[in-house]
């Protein structure tokens, strides 16, 4: 398949990269100017786009899609498919749906669960809003830089599942963090709390397969200095988004709201800004109750 692909940072350089590998022809375009193995070079995302059956755009913000979907559209040929795997606001998903499908296009908004572990190994989760003939073109492509694609529903609820699951992941984190510092403090062995809880009701995937305590439970971030793993920052994005959905949809998501609002004091007010998102306990060891 002929694939432009635009913004090859952290999760789109080796995505693009494992396209590549699998035989597909992939073009290229990042404003950084990167370089992938196997992955020719476009002089602009338009450029990349032109001639492609399928465009995918791996970018930081729906803000920065808007602009590179304004840019692509107008190149792409009728039919193709503009798979979007950037983790966006459901507005920009939903709009930027619409320019495409009213210029004959395919569209689908299809962010990732795996980090950047997952898009290199290509075992991402891909969640995916938009039309089924969409779907059915760039499953073989889902099936390439990932294990497992969803189909949601319509354009925009991709976006929506992502942003459910990230606000599902934060309360947990912050809850579990919560749990060992009280745990300590209470003179329980973390050891100990990790085999009751990983088996028992309080069980959580933060706490079976992401352990936020150094030395306990399986490999994660904790055991390497809580060097990200998946940022703080990009967890308190994920969960502004979930809020931003939650007021335009008038959800009640208090813990949501809770836990929007600590990771963003642990990211802009403290020192969690770089660190790995379950670095919350450390930041719970040093506290008192208040
Ligand atoms: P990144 O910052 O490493 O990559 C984004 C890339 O987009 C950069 O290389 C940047 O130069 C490029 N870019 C910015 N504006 C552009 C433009 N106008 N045209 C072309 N390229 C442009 O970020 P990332 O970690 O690769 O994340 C990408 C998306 O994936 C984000 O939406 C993020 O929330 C989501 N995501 C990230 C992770 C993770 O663990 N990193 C996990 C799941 C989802």
């Amino acid at each position: 398949m002929k694939i432009g692909f635009i913004g090859l940072g952290n999760m789109g350089g080796p995505m693009a990269a494992n396209l590549a590998r699998a035989g597909h022809d992939v073009t290229g375009f990042d404003t950084a100017d990167v370089t992938i193995d196997g992955v020719a070079h476009a002089a602009s995302a338009a450029e990349a786009a032109t001639g492609a059956q399928v465009v995918v755009t791996m970018l930081p913000n729906g803000q920065i899609l808007r602009k590179v979907a304004a840019e692509v559209i107008p190149a792409m040929d009728k039919g193709a498919v503009l798979l979007d795997c950037s983790t966006v606001d459901v507005e920009s998903a939903r709009a930027v749906a619409r320019q495409a499908q009213d210029a004959g296009l395919s569209a689908l908004d299809a962010p990732v669960s795996g980090g950047v572990g997952g898009a290199q190994a290509g075992t991402l989760t891909f969640m995916v809003g938009g039309d089924e003939t969409g779907f059915n073109i760039t499953k073989e492509l889902f099936d390439i830089m990932g294990q497992k694609a969803v189909h949601c529903g319509p354009s925009g609820n991709g976006q929506a599942a992502k942003i459910c699951n990230n606000m599902i992941l934060g309360a947990t984190m912050i809850v579990t963090c919560e749990a060992f510092a009280l745990a300590d403090k209470l003179g329980l062995d973390r050891q100990a709390m990790f085999d009751v809880v990983s088996t028992s009701s309080g069980s959580s995937w933060s706490m079976t397969t992401y352990c936020p305590a150094p030395g306990v439970g399986p490999q994660s971030p904790a055991d390497n200095d809580y060097k990200p793993g998946f940022a703080a920052e990009l967890m308190l994005k994920d969960l502004r988004l979930a809020q931003e959905a939650a007021a335009a949809a008038d959800a009640d998501t208090p813990l949501g709201e809770a836990a929007m609002k600590l990771y963003a004091k642990f990211v802009e007010r403290e020192d969690g800004m770089g660190r790995d998102f379950s670095a919350m306990l450390p930041r719970f060891e040093k506290r008192g109750y208040s």
